[in-house]
């Protein structure tokens, strides 16, 4: 059990005694978990630099643990990726989202974006085109459009199944994001045998707009890359009005972060969204 406890992190220990009264592997918790439906979606609005309206939203998963609150992704997500869970976990968050939103699809913004995380797993897993697939049919054609986040921190190793992969969700209109951009060490090269279609820059490189003119060098760097290689970015981690103004200077086309909203349970996406435009 020590070494189930040390294996799984701070959180086994602790958890599998009060959830579950005895030892359990972090895997069975999180299986147990994902079958009483403790994984729910938060949804974070995504905007528009030029006029702070609403484009999209990024989904961001949360783990309702009944007698604890919400328990942040950061202290799951890792176990969840080293069990192999995340497939299916991403999979329920995925039909979560759609089944709330889809009956309310024309009150969605245009081609209303909609981000959701995977890890480097789901580019070897045969079900997530499918997933994809079933995601935009749950929609009316056209009226959203499915971004899949791929952190720089873990690249993924190209292959020939891996290209295919890519090439068919292509073909199938869903969109890719390196996320957490500038932190990792994605090559050019990269960058376009995934065919990326945008970059989320860095919290990092936000939070230090007007502390120091090296990162500032480095985001106006960034912000030549993507420009010259015709991609979209989206500034996460925004705060200030002053880092907002500072993006939208430099023609950064979205923005992400506390100052426009912060992630919020399913439901109260449609109502915030209601709330905004009326603003
Ligand atoms: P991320 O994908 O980089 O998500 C952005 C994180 O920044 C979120 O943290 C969000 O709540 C937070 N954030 C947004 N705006 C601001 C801001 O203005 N200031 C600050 N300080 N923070 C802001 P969160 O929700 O705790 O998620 C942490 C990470 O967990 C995510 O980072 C992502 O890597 C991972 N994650 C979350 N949901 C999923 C998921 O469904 N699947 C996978 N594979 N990973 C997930
Ligand atoms: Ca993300
Ligand atoms: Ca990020
Ligand atoms: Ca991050």
């Amino acid at each position: 059990f020590l070494a189930l406890a040390l294996a799984g992190g701070l959180f086994s220990g602790l958890i599998c005694y009060r959830l579950l009264g005895r030892p359990s592997s972090p895997r069975t918790i999180l299986r147990r978990a994902l079958e009483a439906k403790q994984f729910e979606p938060f949804l974070q609005p995504i905007v528009d630099a030029r006029d702070g309206g609403w484009i999209g939203a990024e989904v961001l998963m949360r783990w309702h643990l009944p007698g604890e609150g919400l328990i942040r992704p950061d202290l799951f997500i890792p176990m969840a990726e080293r069990t192999g869970l995340i497939l299916p976990m991403t999979r329920d968050l995925m039909q979560q989202v759609a089944s709330v939103l889809a009956p309310h699809a024309a009150e969605l913004p245009p081609r209303c974006h909609i981000g959701f995380n995977i890890s480097a797993a789901h580019c070897h897993d045969p079900q997530l085109l499918g997933d994809c697939r079933d995601f935009l049919a749950a929609f009316p054609p056209g009226t959203v459009e499915l971004w899949l986040e791929l952190t720089e921190r873990e690249l993924i190793e190209p292959t020939e199944d891996t290209d295919l992969l890519f090439q068919q969700l292509d073909a199938i209109g869903v969109k890719v994001a390196i996320d957490d951009f500038g932190i990792g060490h994605a090559s050019l090269n990269y960058l376009q045998r995934f065919t990326v279609n945008a970059l989320k820059i860095d919290q990092s490189f936000v939070k230090r707009i007007g502390a120091d003119t090296l990162s500032a060098h480095l985001l106006d760097t960034l912000v030549e890359l993507a420009i010259r290689l015709d991609i979209d970015l989206v500034a996460e981690g925004v705060e200030t009005a002053a880092q907002r103004d500072y993006l939208r200077a430099l023609n950064v086309r979205y923005l992400q972060g506390y100052l426009f909203g912060r992630p919020m349970p399913i439901r109260e996406f449609l109502p915030a969204l209601h709330q905004h435009r009326n603003a």
